[in-house]
């Protein structure tokens, strides 16, 4: 029999044991970024209950730190393990921890290694949390463990090698089924999130599933395989499979994969499959699609200048000081740029900026450089010794998330060697029209462009998962990354087309592919222009059915951007926006305002549903004290605490009530399990309108159906309450049993699940035959491939982030609402989420024939 492409032949698989007794805790939850986010390699955590160290596996100790709590070993077949005991204990400078071994010692598996004194970790050190951690020489592993205790010494938690690769079921017989070709849709390509939610899905089959990009292939049940093909947005793959689910299995794994395998898809627009303007030729410089979108302009070639320096220095002492200072002040400038980042809402900028002050807060660069001052280096010289050292560490990491990890590094290894030697940050002007080319692009930089100047960024290296590339996708701007040795070519000054969906930059390209380019630019402007422009008028399908598209907000200032956007109204103000992040809860007075400047945003031509409070549970606030709960999610959250402040509701309401002169006022209640909850809801609400003379009948009242009961129960309610609003997020995590925050379960809870969508169906039907409108409000509705189905459900409106409605009214609009009612009746069949997409993919495929 042959081998499929995708699987090595086996070396001797190797089995990593529990190194301490302890309950075993994800990477992503250890509160220090070179762990959770994976800087080193991946591995586990433990939070311990022994007090000693023992080794994984037989192996050599490579390297034993000098603190004692922490050390490398390296088994002979060349994988390095690291252990690393608590977080910051390299504080403690060796003291209670007791090592067995030393450096150059064989180990058996389960030796002992390091004995520690938990207590003094625990009283002395951030945390005890014990990471064991693959830092070189492991392709593949599987977790053995997931969760819950492990006994040091004896329970395997990690096995790598060939073990990995072999079939747990009779894969690999039957005919081996091909997929067409497919393209990866995610902005930042196949990184380690969705590529980790595609393995979630792949191992749900039996059949062997391989993944193809050109001649490489991964098997699409390993995410450092996957990640090792560097897949970016645009690139295009296909699926092989072998099994007898293989037809079932590339069906799912093709709807996943197109709908950007859980990843909000943002305002990118739609990958195309064809290169449009250019041919090929020795001119077409291939990279990686890093952002998207088509420029054409002049390329500035900026080289990346090391500053000169004196490497060695005689006063050890003012060379560390410098040092302390520079790293002070970069970390301060760096939390200023988060700070203003903030301010303005951009998020991703604001988390680079954080991340690159956590980066600095590891005490060990300084500690390292400290040495080599120590030894005769100057300041600057020590500290670039450092970082290139460690960059060079993750650069050489087989990972592209590590390599590009290593760019931030060097970004803020630059920003400190320029303050050690006392030298401002360069500041650059360009040209209107310029394409930026140089060597790497620092996330820094990105953030000080300017997208009416720069119209495209060019790199010899980088990729398509780096800050400077999410930053590049935010302003705008097109990227093509990871050039290569082809860079050389672009002399500044040259004329070029960059071509950031695809990835790829032409250089002196002729007038017809210049004109050609040029018409992509303006289709591309005139589709957004005039989906934005239609997205004022109301959305109906082919065949008339009219559906309301609304914004989901948070603040006033959204409120603002929703009319912008075109929305008919809101149909979510998320009220929480007023109480959060404070110390003590907003006036009355604080409220109104809010409430009125929303009111009168919207104005009386559109509707505003507000909401009212849904904190609680894992939402506390401080100054609305609940009791520890085991089951946040279950527990005295959203109505149920309003209803327990009847002080604190009735201000809100009255606060909420202010609204109405100015708009088309509605409110609902969250969570919502029983009539009597709604039902003491509404007596409240009808008081205070009596109060404030509001004719009853002003402001229509409402209930979002979150809790499968409210769904069971709708005709019930629907004889009570004015309207539905259906919270698909929380909708689906009470349906299955899990929770919407949970990194492993994330995959699996799918509001297209079709238990989900029968309470859906429920609730409409319930709805409409005592003619109450039913809203969706939960991420279901953003969801493009979802949209002919929720239409096909009879939703009357879709609230969605206000980015999304142009191309929501737009996708709405192609829609034939007597084909969607046929399409849901078939899904409410179905068996699983997978057949639903797989049944909606389809209907788009047959869609999109049918228009061309
Ligand atoms: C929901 O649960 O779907 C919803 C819209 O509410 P939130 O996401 O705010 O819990
Ligand atoms: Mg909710």
């Amino acid at each position: 029999m042959t081998q499929p492409a995708n699987v090595s032949m086996p070396s001797a698989p190797l089995s990593l044991l529990a190194p301490v007794d302890g309950v075993l805790v994800a990477l992503e939850e250890v509160p220090d970024p070179v762990f959770s986010g994976r800087l080193m390699g991946d591995g586990v955590a433990i939070d311990p209950t022994g007090t000693l160290l023992s080794a994984p596996c037989a192996g050599t100790v490579v390297q034993l730190h000098r603190a004692k709590h922490a050390l490398t070993l390296r088994t002979d077949s060349g994988v390095s393990v690291l252990l690393h005991i608590g977080l910051d204990t390299v504080t403690l400078a060796g003291s209670g921890f007791t090592p067995q071994v030393k450096e150059g010692d064989r180990v058996a598996a389960g030796q002992a290694l390091i004995e520690f004194d938990l207590d003094a970790i625990a009283q002395n050190a951030l945390s005890a949390l014990t990471m064991m951690i693959v830092t070189e020489g492991a392709q593949h592993f599987t977790f053995k463990h997931a969760a819950g205790l492990v006994k040091g010494s004896a329970d395997e938690v990690l096995r790598f090698g060939a073990e990995s690769h072999e079939p747990t079921a009779p894969a690999g017989t039957g005919e081996l089924v091909q997929s067409e070709a497919l393209f990866i849709v995610n902005p930042n390509g196949l990184h380690a999130r969705p590529a980790a939610q595609l393995v979630t899905w792949a191992k749900r089959f039996q059949s062997r599933i391989t993944l193809h990009k050109g001649q490489a292939s991964a098997a699409a049940t390993s995410v450092t395989e996957i990640m090792a093909l560097d897949l970016a947005r645009g690139d295009q793959i296909s699926l092989s499979a072998r099994g007898h689910d293989a037809k079932e299995a590339l069906a799912a794994l093709k709807s996943v994969i197109a709908s950007g395998l859980g990843e909000d898809l943002g305002k990118a627009p739609p990958v195309s499959s064809t290169r449009k303007f250019v041919s090929s030729s020795a001119d077409v410089l291939g990279g990686v699609a890093a952002a998207p979108g088509v420029a054409i302009g002049r390329t500035k070639v900026r080289a990346f200048e090391v500053p000169q320096f004196e490497t060695r220095s005689t006063r050890p002492v003012e060379e560390q000081q410098k040092l302390r200072r520079a790293i002070a002040a970069a970390e301060l400038e760096l939390k200023a740029a988060q700070a203003v980042f903030e301010q303005k809402d951009e998020t991703e900028k604001a988390q680079i900026f954080a991340a690159h002050a956590a980066l600095l807060g590891d005490d060990a660069f300084e500690r390292d450089a400290t040495f080599t001052i120590r030894d005769g280096a100057s300041a600057p010289a020590a500290w670039q010794a450092v970082i290139a050292d460690r960059s060079a560490t993750l650069a050489a990491l087989n990972s592209p998330l590590m390599r590009q990890r290593a760019d931030d590094l060097r970004d803020v290894g630059h920003r400190v060697l320029l303050k050690v030697l006392g030298l401002a940050n360069p500041v650059t002007s360009y040209e209107k029209g310029t394409v930026l080319v140089c060597d790497e692009l620092t996330p820094s930089d990105v953030a000080d462009l300017d997208p009416a100047v720069v119209v495209a960024l060019v790199t010899r290296h980088g990729g398509s998962t780096s800050h400077a590339a999410i930053i590049a996708r935010s302003l705008g701007v097109p990227y093509v990354a990871g050039l290569g040795d082809a860079l050389e070519k672009l002399a500044s000054g040259s004329e070029v087309i960059v071509d950031g969906d695809q990835g790829f930059v032409r250089l002196n390209p002729a007038a017809a592919e210049v004109e050609q380019a040029k018409g992509e630019i303006l289709r591309r402007d005139q589709l957004r222009v005039e989906r934005l422009g239609r997205a004022y008028q109301p959305a109906r399908t082919s065949d008339g059915r009219r559906v309301e598209i609304g914004a989901n907000i948070g603040s006033a200032k959204e409120a603002t951007q929703a009319v912008e956007q075109g929305a008919d109204g809101v149909g979510l103000l998320r009220s929480e926006f007023l109480f959060m992040n404070r110390r003590w809860a907003p006036s009355e007075d604080e409220q109104r305002a809010q409430f009125e400047l929303i009111g009168k945003t919207l104005g009386g031509g559109r509707t505003l549903v507000v909401r009212t409070l849904d904190v609680g549970g894992d939402k506390p606030l401080s100054y609305m004290p609940i009791a520890p709960e085991e089951n946040p999610f279950l527990g005295i959250r959203g109505l149920r605490l309003s209803l327990r402040y009847p002080e604190l509701f009735a201000a809100q309401v009255r606060a909420i009530l202010a609204a109405a002169p100015h708009t088309q006022l509605q409110v609902m209640f969250p969570m919502v399990a029983s009539l009597q909850e709604f039902r003491a809801a509404k007596a409240c609400f009808v008081e205070e309108m009596q109060k404030a003379r509001i004719a009853p009948n002003l402001v229509s009242l409402g209930i979002m159906v979150e809790v499968p009961s409210a769904a069971l129960l709708a005709d019930a309610f629907a004889n009570e309450v004015d309207f539905f609003s259906i919270g698909t997020n929380d909708l689906t995590q009470y349906t299955l049993a899990m929770d919407r925050g949970h990194a492993e379960l994330a995959a699996s809870a799918d509001a297209l699940d079709p238990a989900v969508l029968r309470l859906i169906a429920m609730t409409v039907q319930a709805a409409h035959a005592k003619k109450r409108w039913v809203g969706v409000c939960g991420g279901l509705a953003a969801e493009l491939l979802a949209t002919p189905l929720l239409v096909g459900l009879d939703i009357d409106e879709l609230s969605v982030p206000s980015p999304s409605i142009p191309e929501l009214k737009a996708a709405v609009r192609g829609l034939n609402h007597v084909a969607c009612r046929k399409l849901a009746s078939e899904a409410l069949q179905l068996g699983s989420a997978a057949q639903v997409r797989a049944l909606l993919s389809n209907f788009k495929t047959e869609e999109t024939r049918g228009q061309s």
